[in-house]
């Protein structure tokens, strides 16, 4: 996507350091993802080899310790990938990836961080994290997927809807219930590597109405055996406080895309302003136009100021569940808000797919439902009330 405009201030976050990491990023961004970016979004996901040239590019598990494989750096260096690949358009599951990797890093023994995190890193297993159930989204404690301890191993069967990342997936962060009796309590999560595992299947890459480029797929377990030692923590029934604790670290990397793709929303329709001609004058020279955009550049402004603040709480362990839930039910919010005026600003090549708002537009629309509902944030809000 071209019209890359300079930021409207410096995030508090950002260092010297972090600038040279942005530029080696966007650099790479640029270079190996924008050129494929069209033919991905026909085939409905990124190249294989995408993962890999990305691993070696080192912008993959960025904030994981150097010691399995990582980059050693904070969460802000997973921000600036977010955003630069959020600025360019591309959908490429790294966020997801990097979820599965904080999982495994916070509950998963010293054997499975060194068997599974360096090989992420490197981009030679690509990772996804399977909650939603076709019967189950928002109420995950009502899912049907079940793993029976039989010896040393699990037999797992059951389905997984809207998989993120499931074409690509070589490492499923799966949850499962070890106890049907026991609701929320009888969840695990347990890895699986996917690789000729007998009775998986990926099903179909679903078709959705934006972010046509990332691979979101149904996948079916039927009597996989998978080793008990990689069960998640060292006890079954862990799942859903797992989940629930890793969440903030989920929604806020909702939240980061969120400001990244406004900001460039923004920044586009305004050059497109100054640049279309009605009435024998700029688009920027009605008033409409002017307080539409001014509106617009004014709460990007604010999201922005709320997600430094919200980023800069997380890397001081210090951001609570609530307001990572007010950062992604507001900022995504606010996201579709603001892209679905620049469309209007646009007029009819606001609707048209080869035109980077539209397709920001329809990309947008899936951030208040997925990681969340904002319906169900709104409801974890009010719990603080
Ligand atoms: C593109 C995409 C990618 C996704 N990626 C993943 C992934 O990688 N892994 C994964 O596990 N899942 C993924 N999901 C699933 C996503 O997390 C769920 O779609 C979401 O949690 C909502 O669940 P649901 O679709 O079953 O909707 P439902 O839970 O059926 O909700 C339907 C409606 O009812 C509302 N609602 C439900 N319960 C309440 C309540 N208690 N109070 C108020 N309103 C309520 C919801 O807010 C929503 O508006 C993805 C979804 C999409 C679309």
């Amino acid at each position: 996507m071209s019209n890359r405009q300079p930021l409207p201030y410096k995030s508090p976050w950002m260092n010297e350091e972090l600038e040279m990491f942005r530029k080696q990023v966007r650099r790479f961004v640029q270079e190996e993802f924008v050129p494929h970016e069209a033919r991905w979004r026909q085939q409905h996901r990124v190249d294989a080899d995408a993962w890999t040239k990305a691993g070696a590019t080192g912008i993959l598990l960025t904030d994981v310790p150097e010691e399995y494989g990582g980059g050693g750096g904070a969460f802000a260096h997973e921000c600036v990938v977010m955003e630069e690949l959020a600025r360019s358009g591309v959908h490429f599951g790294q966020g997801v990836h990097s979820i599965v990797a904080h999982y495994i890093l916070d509950y998963g023994s010293e054997e499975q961080k060194k068997s599974w995190l360096p090989r992420m890193a490197k981009g030679e297993l690509v990772g996804a994290i399977a909650m939603s159930e076709p019967i189950a989204g928002s109420d995950l404690q009502n899912i049907k997927t079940t793993a029976r301890r039989d010896g040393d191993h699990y037999v797992i069967n059951g389905s997984k809807t809207f998989i993120t990342n499931g074409w690509h997936a070589s490492l499923v962060c799966l949850a499962v219930k070890t106890d049907v009796s026991a609701g929320g309590k009888g969840i695990s999560l347990v890895c699986v590597e996917t690789k000729n595992l007998k009775g998986y299947r990926v099903g179909r890459t679903l078709e959705k109405v934006g972010m046509h480029g990332q691979d979101t797929c149904e996948l079916f377990f039927d009597d996989i055996p998978v080793p008990a030692s990689n069960l998640l923590g060292p006890a079954e029934g862990k799942g859903f406080y797992q989940m629930m604790e890793q969440l903030p670290y989920e929604r806020l990397t909702v939240g980061v895309g969120a400001v990244a793709v406004t900001e460039q929303a923004v920044a586009i329709t305004t050059k497109y302003c100054k640049e279309r001609m009605a009435f024998g004058k700029p688009l920027l020279e009605f008033q409409n136009t002017r307080f539409k955009l001014a509106e617009c550049k004014t709460e990007a402004h604010i999201m922005r100021v709320f997600l430094d603040n919200c980023i800069e709480r997380l890397m001081t362990g210090d951001l609570d569940t609530t307001t990572a839930a007010m950062s992604k039910y507001w900022l995504t919010d606010r996201q579709c808000a603001i892209i679905d005026e620049c469309v209007q600003l646009h007029g009819g090549y606001g609707y048209m797919a080869e035109y980077p708002i539209a397709r920001m537009w329809t990309d947008s629309r899936v951030q208040r439902i997925y990681a969340g509902t904002n319906e169900i944030m709104k409801e974890l809000i009010a719990r603080s009330l």
